[in-house]
């Protein structure tokens, strides 16, 4: 493909790339439970045309774009006063949890590096259920992940293992307020405890929860759950504006206790011949759309609009939970502590009752199984999905007939097949015959997704995550 020679009208472009999106999931209808968070009409167009206003502003030059830092510092203090922060708390706009969760380790490091040189490997503890950002930071940042199991009732951190994983090499500590697989938070106030009694960093990723539970707080009836800076010990937390606050996507907060902390953050350079570099951020040149639509988002929705809103979720989220626990083949895992669960089955393959919801056009996502969790689907329950929740239960029984009244593809089954299929292959041709035997042509991917799924869940972990990077490596060109 080349650029076309000649200029293509605003019209043609707009509906070729309408015709593009006809192939995705449809994230306007309510029938996706992931990846999108979408509010009111009225509010979702309030953000989009404060993103579109800000859309050319350059947020890598404070003093360009004095409006931005204000905006910046506006959000940054509204979040922080929610999160119970004094004013000693300051924090960043980032693009996403994955950026403030990178920068919080990457500020953890550079703090061990300063202050306590004789670590040459640091490590960071990790909860089996934190998010996969951690891992990447580990590998981005040179640090090694050491891995806490899960208690098999609550799903939470198991506190005693936490504790003797710490060595006189950790340099930080994580905790999730939720974890995004099962919307259960850790317990905060322990971890708190641990981290102050060995002078260690806590970070707390409340990315997804954040912002949900700090209103979840306030509203009589709900059982208040301390994640935030109330409890001590923590150093640093992970709020994203782009799920639960509501705001357009590109928009996340990293908040730390104090400035001294932040510090660590921050990269400056005069040694190149182009102009002084000096960011908090790991982008450098950032548009003031995000930043603009997340600040217009906490303007249109008010503490008011979202209690609202998390009223209304939580409701439904607990008719979800109690019919889905009521279902002869279903069952949630866990008790979750806001609007996202998982589904498990003893008798059916989930992943497959994912592929017939998909063909009536709803999103589950699959997670694979962990030595404390069967695999599961998730569900975030977000203000979009408000209106058709009662027509998901019905199709999750229709759906769950369906599967459970033919045989089911048996995670052990898959596994012998693979083995045999992969017998004295190399690499590239084992991608290429699983990929056939997946349904894979070309680039096109397969419409059912319960094979290549159960395939992930057979094999060991590490095998799993090189054949998705091979992949991806293939998707695009
Ligand atoms: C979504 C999420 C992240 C990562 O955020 P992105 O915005 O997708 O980069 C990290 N932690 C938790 C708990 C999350 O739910």
């Amino acid at each position: 493909m080349k650029i076309p020679d000649n200029p293509i009208s605003r019209a043609e472009i707009l509906s070729r790339l309408i015709s593009y999106r006809s192939v995705d999931l449809d994230v306007r209808g309510g029938k996706v439970f992931a990846y999108c968070y979408n509010p009111e009409k009225e509010i979702e167009e309030t953000t989009k045309q404060a993103y579109v206003e800000y859309l050319s502003e350059n947020a890598l030059d404070p003093t360009s774009f004095p409006s931005l830092v204000r905006m910046e510092r506006e959000v940054v203090r509204m979040i922080a006063n929610l999160l119970r922060g004094d004013d000693q708390v300051v924090g960043s706009f980032t693009s996403g949890g994955t950026e403030s969760i990178l920068l919080a380790c990457k500020s953890a490091r550079d703090k061990a590096r300063a202050e306590k040189p004789h670590i040459t490997q640091p490590e960071i503890i990790l909860p089996k259920s934190a998010h996969g950002a951690f891992h990447k930071a580990a590998e981005y940042f040179g640090l090694n992940p050491v891995l806490v199991g899960l208690d098999r009732k609550t799903f939470q951190a198991d506190l005693a293992e936490y504790e003797k994983a710490i060595t006189p090499n950790t340099i930080l500590l994580v905790g999730s307020a939720p974890q995004y697989a099962q919307g259960i938070v850790d317990p905060i106030r322990a971890l708190g405890q641990i981290a102050l009694k060995r002078n260690l960093w806590l970070h707390v990723d409340a990315c997804v929860g954040g912002i949900h539970l700090s209103f979840q707080r306030q509203i009589p009836g709900f059982e208040p759950i301390d994640f935030d800076f109330s409890v001590p010990g923590v150093t640093s937390l992970s709020v994203d504006m782009h799920k639960y606050g509501y705001a357009p996507k590109g928009a996340s907060i990293v908040l730390y206790r104090d400035k001294s902390y932040r510090r660590h953050q921050i990269f400056s350079t005069i040694n190149s011949a182009t102009y002084a570099l000096v960011n908090a951020n790991i982008q450098s040149s950032r548009s003031g759309g995000p930043i603009a639509a997340a600040w217009a988002a906490l303007h249109a929705m008010g503490s008011a609009g979202y209690r609202d809103i998390v009223s209304a979720v939580m409701k439904k989220t607990y008719q979800m939970v109690d019919r889905i626990n009521a279902h002869p083949h279903l069952r949630v895992l866990g008790k979750p502590d806001v609007c996202m669960f998982s589904i498990a089955s003893d008798t059916i393959n989930v992943f497959e009752l994912a592929d017939e919801m998909r063909k009536k056009g709803w999103y589950l996502q699959p997670q694979f199984s962990t030595e404390w969790t069967p695999m599961n689907l998730h569900i975030s329950v977000s203000y979009g999905n408000l209106g058709v929740v009662d027509s998901f239960l019905d199709d999750l029984d229709a759906a769950t007939d369906v599967v459970a009244g033919r045989p089911p593809l048996k995670v052990d089954d898959v596994r012998h097949q693979v083995i045999e299929m992969l017998e004295g292959a190399s690499p590239a041709e084992a991608m290429a015959r699983l990929s056939q035997a997946a349904g894979f042509v070309g680039n096109e991917l397969p419409q059912e997704m319960a094979f290549v799924n159960t395939v992930l869940e057979a094999l060991p972990r590490d095998m799993g995550a090189y054949m998705l990077a091979e992949f991806l490596n293939d998707l695009y060109v």
